[in-house]
C-alpha cells in the first residue's frame, strides 16, 4: 500500500499541519506539486516512491512551483537529497504564504513520529557577506551558518537547502545544497561535514520563488532513520535478474559507463564525454560559432578544447579519479571534482567556451562565483555570454555596463590562458553588477525586460535583444536552452530548460519532432514523478513500472498516468515564438549542418535528404517566417499527439 503524507506550511499564519495524501491521482512529487500549484501557487518539494531505497538514482529531491523566469509551473530536482529527506517522515512539503521576516525552516523528525517544525528568522543579507577572515560567501556562508547552528540538533545527518544573493536580485536564483558526509558510521555530529559535491535545483529559478514569494532563505531537514522502503537488495536483484539476467549493480554499472569513466575516450562525466564527443557541435562565443564553417569549428575544438580545456580536466580530475556521488550510493559517481570545484558539462560550457573561456582556472572562477551568488548556471551563462557579445561587437560600451574592458571574442590567435582570464574577469564584474542591480544590469524583472530597456538606452533595441538566446513564454518568461545544438532544444513545450524534449541530433521534420517531443516529455515526467535520476533511465524506464506495481501493490498504468499528467501541463502551455534572430540562426544552421555532414542523413528516424533540402531552401529564402512555421508545426504535432494517446 503506497501511503503518503504531506506537511503543509502556511507561512502567513506561521502554522503547519500534517495530512495523509488520499488522492489516488497523486503518485509522486510532480502530481502533488501540480495540485498545490493549482490550489495556491505553493512551492513544494518531495521524494519519489522509492526514496530511501537501494535502487541507484531513486533519491532525487524534486521541487515544483511557479517559476519566476519561465512564468509557469516548473519542475526542478536535486540529486541524492531524497535519501536524507526520507528521514523527515513525509513524502512532500508544501510551502504557502509569506513569512513576516526572512526565515529558515527547520524540519526535524524525532523518534518514531514527531515532526518538529521551526520557522526561525535569519539575516541572510548579512550572512551572505561571510564573516571576517572566512573564505565562504553567498550561498556557501548562509548554508554554513544554518549547518553550524542546527545540524547538531538532528538525530542523524541532516541536509541544508539555501539560496544566494542572486535569488533576491534576479528571477533565476537556484536552490543549492552541499552533500553532507560523515567520517563515522553513522557518526556523531562531530563527524559530520559538508562536502564539495554541491547539488543544485537550478533550472526555473525556484530559489528566487522561495525568497520572493515565501521569504524563505534556507531549509534544514532530516531526522531519525526509520527504513520502510525497498531496502532489501535481494528483492531488487531478483527483479533485475528476471529482466536482464544480471544483478542490479552490474546492470547499473553497464548503463552508466559514460558518467563514470568511458575507457574508449579516456574520460568521463558529462563534461569529459560531451567535450570529447560534441566536437563541431559545441557552442563558442555566445553561439557565434554556428555560422562558422565546419573546419573552423573543428579547429577550435582541436586547439582550445582538446588541446587545453579538456586536457586540463582529464589530467586534473579524471586521472586523479576525483569522483563522487550526489548523496546516494550510486556507482555512476558522476560528480567530477577538482578540489572544491564540481564539474558538469552544462555550467562549464555555458560559463566556459560560450563565454569565450577555454581555461579551467578561469571557468572555475566564474562558475564558482555564479554558484556563490546562487544563480542557475545555465541561465547565468546565457546572460553573460550575451552581454560579452554585446561588448565585443560594440553594441554597448564598457561604461554602459560598468566594466572597463572589452572581451576577446574571436578564436583567431586566442590565448586560452590570458584571453580566458580577461573574459572571466569581465564576466565576474558583470555578475557583481547583476547582484547589485547596477543600472543596465537589473535583471530582477527578467532578461527580456532588461534587454529591451538596455536596447532603448543605447539606441539599438532590435540588435541588443537579437543576440539573447532563450526560449520564451508569455510576456516575460525566458529560458536559456540546454547547451546542445539540436532542434528539439528550441521546442514550444510547456516546460523548457529540462529534457522534456527529443534532443537527438538527427534531423526530424517538425511534425515528427513534435511526436518525439511528446513521447520524451511523458518519460521525463515519469522519471521526475518517481524521483529518479535520469542518468539511470536506460533501465528505470523499463523496470520501474512493473516494480512499482509489484512493490506497492498498486495496479496503476504509469504510462497512462504520465500521459495524462503531460496533458495537464500542456493545458498551461504559454510558450511563444522566439524574439531573437540568433535563435532563428541556430535552427537554420542546424538544418544546414545536417545536410553538410559527411554522407548526409542516414537511416533510423532521420528524414530523407530531399526533406532536409526542402527545409533548408525555405530557411535560406526566409529564415524568420520559416522558423515560425517550424515552431507552429512542432507545437501542433506535439499537442495532437498528447491529445490522441489514451
Ligand atoms: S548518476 Fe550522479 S546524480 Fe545520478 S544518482 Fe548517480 S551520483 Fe547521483
Amino acid at each position: 500500500m503506497y501511503a503518503q503524507q504531506a506537511l503543509y506550511l502556511d507561512l502567513d499564519r506561521s502554522s503547519h499541519v500534517l495530512r495523509e495524501v488520499d488522492d489516488p491521482e497523486i503518485l509522486g512529487p510532480v502530481d502533488f506539486g501540480l495540485r498545490e500549484w493549482e490550489r495556491c501557487r505553493a512551492l513544494c518539494f518531495g521524494g519519489g516512491a522509492f526514496m530511501g531505497s537501494v535502487l541507484p538514482g531513486s533519491n532525487r529531491l524534486v521541487f515544483t512551483g511557479p517559476s519566476p523566469c519561465w512564468q509557469g509551473f516548473f519542475v526542478s530536482s536535486m540529486g541524492g537529497a531524497g535519501a536524507i529527506f526520507e528521514n523527515v517522515g513525509v513524502n512532500y512539503v508544501s510551502i504557502a504564504g509569506r513569512a513576516s521576516v526572512p526565515s529558515v525552516l527547520v524540519l526535524r523528525r524525532v523518534g518514531q513520529r514527531d515532526l518538529e517544525v521551526e520557522i526561525v528568522p535569519v539575516d541572510a543579507e548579512k550572512l551572505w557577506q561571510g564573516g571576517t577572515g572566512e573564505t565562504e560567501r553567498g550561498f556557501y556562508s548562509l548554508q554554513r551558518w544554518i549547518w553550524e547552528r542546527y545540524a547538531h540538533t538532528f538525530p542523524s545527518l541532516p541536509r541544508v537547502l539555501a539560496v544566494g544573493p542572486g535569488a533576491l536580485a534576479t528571477d533565476f536564483g537556484a536552490i543549492g545544497s552541499s552533500k553532507p558526509q560523515t567520517s563515522g558510521s553513522p557518526g556523531t555530529p562531530e563527524d559530520w561535514t559538508l562536502s564539495p559535491a554541491d547539488g543544485w535545483a537550478g533550472r526555473g529559478g525556484l530559489g528566487s520563488a522561495m525568497v520572493h514569494d515565501h521569504n524563505v532563505y534556507g531549509v534544514i531537514f532530516g531526522g531519525s532513520f526509520i527504513d520502510v522502503d525497498l531496502d532489501d537488495r535481494r528483492f531488487a536483484d531478483t527483479w533485475f535478474e528476471n529482466r536482464y539476467k544480471v544483478r542490479m549493480l552490474a546492470k547499473d554499472l553497464d548503463a552508466t559507463v559514460k558518467y563514470r569513466y568511458d575507457p574508449e575516450i579516456h574520460t568521463g562525466g558529462t563534461l569529459g564525454v560531451n567535450f570529447a564527443k560534441l566536437k563541431d557541435r559545441l557552442f563558442y562565443f555566445n553561439y557565434r560559432s554556428i555560422v562558422w564553417p565546419r573546419e573552423k569549428r573543428l579547429a577550435v575544438h582541436e586547439r582550445l578544447i582538446l588541446g587545453h580545456y579538456l586536457a586540463q580536466f582529464n589530467s586534473e580530475t579524471i586521472q586523479t579519479r576525483q569522483f563522487s556521488n550526489c548523496g546516494e550510493p550510486c556507482p555512476a559517481v558522476c560528480k567530477k571534482l577538482r578540489d572544491r570545484f564540481k564539474k558538469d558539462y552544462e555550467p562549464y560550457e555555458a560559463l566556459g567556451p560560450n563565454c569565450g573561456i577555454f581555461d579551467q582556472r578561469s571557468a572555475e572562477a566564474l562558475v564558482g562565483r555564479c554558484d556563490e551568488v546562487g544563480f542557475d548556471a545555465i541561465q547565468a551563462g546565457g546572460v553573460l555570454s550575451w552581454l560579452l557579445d554585446l561588448l565585443a561587437e560594440g553594441l554597448v560600451r564598457p561604461s554602459d555596463l560598468g566594466v572597463d574592458e572589452v572581451p576577446v571574442f574571436d578564436p583567431e590567435n586566442f590565448d586560452p590562458v590570458v584571453d580566458s582570464a580577461r573574459n572571466a574577469r569581465i564576466a565576474m564584474a558583470l555578475v557583481d553588477g547583476i547582484v547589485s542591480r547596477r543600472e543596465n544590469l537589473d535583471l530582477s524583472d527578467g532578461a527580456r525586460t532588461a534587454a529591451a530597456r538596455l536596447g532603448e538606452r543605447v539606441g539599438k533595441p532590435g540588435e541588443v535583444s537579437d543576440r539573447l538566446v532563450a526560449n520564451l513564454a508569455g510576456d516575460k518568461g525566458w529560458m536559456v536552452p540546454n547547451q546542445y545544438w539540436v532542434a528539439g532544444m528550441f521546442s514550444p513545450m510547456p516546460l523548457m530548460g529540462r529534457y522534456y524534449v527529443h534532443y537527438g541530433d538527427e534531423f526530424l521534420p517538425p511534425d515528427k519532432l513534435g511526436i518525439f517531443n511528446a513521447g520524451r516529455m511523458v518519460q521525463e515526467l515519469f522519471l521526475d514523478n518517481l524521483g529518479f535520476c535520469r542518468f539511470h533511465r536506460e533501465w528505470v524506464e523499463e523496470v520501474v513500472p512493473d516494480l512499482f506495481r509489484s512493490f506497492w501493490k498498486n495496479d496503476v498504468d504509469l504510462a497512462a498516468h504520465h500521459r495524462s499528467l503531460a496533458r495537464r501541463l500542456w493545458a498551461n502551455n504559454a510558450t511563444v515564438p522566439w524574439e531573437s534572430g540568433r535563435v532563428v540562426d541556430l535552427l537554420h544552421r542546424f538544418v544546414r549542418r545536417k545536410l553538410d555532414e559527411a554522407g548526409g542523413p542516414v537511416g533510423g528516424a532521420e528524414a530523407p535528404r530531399p526533406e532536409i533540402e526542402i527545409w533548408l531552401a525555405r530557411f535560406d529564402a526566409n529564415p524568420r517566417d520559416t522558423a515560425l512555421a517550424w515552431w507552429q508545426q512542432v507545437r501542433r504535432s506535439c499537442e495532437a499527439t498528447l491529445a490522441r494517446e489514451p
